[in-house]
């Protein structure tokens, strides 16, 4: 049965269309496969139960022939998104046996085109991270291991979702991307990960971290399958008032292969002193794709984008300074008991938070409070209009852009920990999308010498997510990455 859950989306639905195979088939092979994959940590709350019941309600629906889009298909969903009647803690113990009693607008799409959940995937706490290593579940390992067997981080922060992936143990998984939190976990697992256009899907039922740049988006093993998962997940919802009333296009029939004629930017400001050869060298394997699928390469000028990271780090931990108020001990959770309210907040968040998130907090209040407003809120606003004008611009020359998604590969757990700024500095290719709310992709382009995957990022214009996938579909085609990580390997030996 392993050979199931080393099946496509697409391929997964022909054979459950076909009879080769049923639902509960197809589920119970990833129940197993996410019981093989215990050792990555990758979920905080397993659901095999939920997924045998969907699966079971999903071949009925088929007998009947009335499938959904994605009617069977195993997927993990991110510990971020509210699921009805199912611990949702975004790997904090503020939010420890929190049982929500709504449904994500997300995931609810999903589960009426019939996906099948298998359990909710673990995090950086409250999205806030790079290599899931602030969790309050623990790690989440990668299944590539380092040159000696040493565990490494899967990234962040949707660790436990592309883990799980990359592990052949779902099918696919959401994600979210505030910064960065679908790509570069994608880069470093080396799958397939989409940050759609900020609006395109709803916000409603997501945890907050920080609102004006949280994205819900997908992690999968290929550009088709991540379309087939968007398709069902975006659009127009009244419940959020950000999320945009566009129609949504065809993603995976955007996925042609034809480039001709396109022009394809590289941002000259993205090539940093120090970045490694092979980041280097994996760019440079990526314009020559490019180039031989017929587009035009254009060299084009992001000129803020040295200020990315810090306006970032001002504007997503002040956002989250007000989102994480409410969490107080009073209505959601965790609460620890005081000798009176203002003791037990205290307490209650003293216990509650991590140290990242209250080093964000902390950061947060700071930068809102009287006297500091100016000088850093408002002014990390007008930079992230100026970092947003860039693009602006850029795109009158060019149809998409074309980066690395990373500054590394996936690194060793423990390391970066000691100072907070280098693991900020994972972001750097990825937070200037996400100021403009521009739609990203991450797509696995190859190995460094150590055997580790890369990734190139597409970035497109806000809304067309098409030429996204379209480019992002010829990288994937020129690559065609097909290596799997140690332990996929082992487990099919
Ligand atoms: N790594 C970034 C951060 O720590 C981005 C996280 C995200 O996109 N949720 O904020």
């Amino acid at each position: 049965m392993s050979d199931l859950t080393h099946m496509s989306i697409a391929g997964a639905l022909k054979g459950l269309e076909s009879k080769d195979f049923t639902a509960v088939e197809l589920a119970q092979a990833h129940i197993d496969a996410v019981e093989a994959a215990k050792d990555l940590n990758a979920f905080v709350t397993e659901t095999p139960e939920i997924a045998l019941k969907q699966a079971a309600e999903s071949d009925k629906r088929r007998a009947d022939s009335k499938a959904g889009a994605l009617d069977g298909i195993p997927l993990a969903i991110k510990d971020l998104f509210c699921t009805e009647g199912v611990q949702t803690t975004a790997s904090s113990h503020i939010l420890e046996g929190f049982v929500p009693q709504y449904e994500s607008t997300v995931t609810a799409n999903l589960f009426r085109e019939g996906a099948v959940m298998l359990g909710k995937a673990s995090l950086d706490e409250f999205a806030m991270g790079s290599g899931n290593t602030h969790s309050y579940f623990g790690n989440v390992i990668n299944p590539w291991k380092g040159e000696d067997g040493k565990p490494l981080v899967p990234g962040g922060s949707s660790g436990g979702s592309a883990a799980i992936v990359a592990a052949r143990a779902a099918m696919g998984a959401t994600g979210t991307d505030t910064g960065g939190s679908i790509r570069q976990p994608a880069s470093f697992c080396g799958i397939t990960g989409v940050k759609p256009t900020y609006g395109r899907c709803s916000r409603w039922g997501v945890i907050a971290f920080a609102s004006s740049l949280d994205q819900p988006g997908v992690l999968a093993r290929s550009t088709e399958d991540c379309a087939l998962l968007l398709q069902s997940m975006a659009g127009h919802d009244p419940k959020d008032s950000t999320s945009a009333q566009k129609d949504v296009p065809d993603f995976a029939a955007a996925i042609t292969g034809d480039i001709k004629g396109f022009k394809i930017g590289i941002p000259k400001e993205y090539r940093m002193d120090g970045m490694p050869d092979e980041i280097e060298k994996l760019w440079q394997q990526g314009v020559e794709w490019i180039k031989d699928a017929g587009a035009d390469i254009v060299d084009i000028s992001l000129p803020h984008t040295k200020y990315a990271l810090a306006t970032y780090y001002i504007i997503a931990p002040a956002e989250a300074s007000s989102n994480l108020a409410r969490y107080d001990g009073v209505r959601y959770g965790l609460r620890e008991e005081g000798e009176d309210l203002r003791a037990m907040y205290e307490k209650t968040r003293a216990a509650g938070f991590g140290d990242e998130v209250k080093r964000r907090i902390m950061i947060g209040t700071y930068v809102l409070s009287a006297g500091y407003y100016d000088a850093y809120y408002i002014k990390a606003q007008k930079v992230r209009r100026l970092i947003s004008e860039d693009f602006t611009k850029a795109f009158e020359q060019c149809d998409a852009l074309l980066t690395p998604t990373a500054p590394s590969a996936a690194f060793a757990i423990g390391e970066n920990e000691d100072d907070p700024i280098k693991m900020y500095l994972n972001d750097v290719f990825t937070v200037p999308a996400s100021l403009a709310g521009l739609p990203g992709m991450s797509v696995p382009a190859g190995l460094n010498a150590d055997g580790l995957p890369l990734g190139l990022q597409v970035i497109g214009r806000p809304w067309d997510e098409e030429t996204v996938f379209k480019v992002g579909g010829v990288l994937e085609e020129k690559a065609a990455f097909t290596a799997l990580p140690q332990s996929v390997i082992r487990k099919a030996a």
